[in-house]
């Protein structure tokens, strides 16, 4: 494949993004830019930008945008993601969607495609609070999916007014989630 592929998961937390996208990330050997992990990592190493996301994250909510838009500006520069990317967690709100558009339109020859996996509510909290992790607990799970419909589900809006965005049945087993994703970007 000569053009560069980039990718686009959205979809609630739970919904098998980061799945799915560790598993295409390796099948077509892309760029693997998750925005919750970068963050989780930089609050354990206490840096500069883990510091000001701490408190965030930990309640749930969504990080500032301008903190995002430095960090996902940095990681489609850096030289690995020449030949194709997947973004997990970005864009989450409207903003950081022009963004991104914005910045993708100074590279040219990307094939992208916007993913939005899609799964029941129930199934979503039953997933999340199974996993276990720190924002895991009840409360902030119910946050985090209030956050999810107030601010990101416009991006789906934002995607389908340009017919961009592809549904994806994210409610079935996580290989034929992958086999599915895999024969749309080959087709
Ligand atoms: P995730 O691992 O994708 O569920 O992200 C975990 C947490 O990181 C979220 O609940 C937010 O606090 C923060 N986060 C990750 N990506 C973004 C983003 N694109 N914009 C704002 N906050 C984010």
């Amino acid at each position: 494949m000569s053009q560069a592929i980039g990718l686009i998961f959205l979809g609630p937390p739970g919904s098998g993004k980061g799945t799915q996208a560790q598993l295409l990330s390796e099948s077509f050997e892309l760029f693997h830019v998750s925005t919750g992990e970068i963050l989780r990592a930089a609050i354990q190493q206490k840096t500069p930008l883990g510091e000001k996301a701490q408190g965030y994250v930990e309640r749930g909510e969504l990080v500032p945008d301008q903190l995002l838009l430095d960090l996902i500006s940095q990681c489609l520069a850096d030289p690995s993601a020449a030949k194709g990317w997947i973004l997990d967690g970005f864009p989450r709100t409207v903003s950081q969607a022009t963004f991104l558009d914005e910045i993708l339109g100074q590279l040219k020859g990307i094939s992208q495609y916007v993913i939005n996996l899609e799964v029941p509510d129930p199934v979503l909290i039953e997933r999340l609070l199974k996993r276990g992790r720190q924002d895991d607990s009840e409360e902030i799970v119910r946050r985090r999916l209030e956050v999810y419909y107030q601010q990101t589900e416009p991006v789906l809006d934002y995607y389908r007014s340009k017919g961009q965005l592809h549904s994806v049945d994210g409610h079935r087993q996580t290989e034929e989630i992958t086999t599915s994703l895999q024969k749309m970007i080959q087709a």
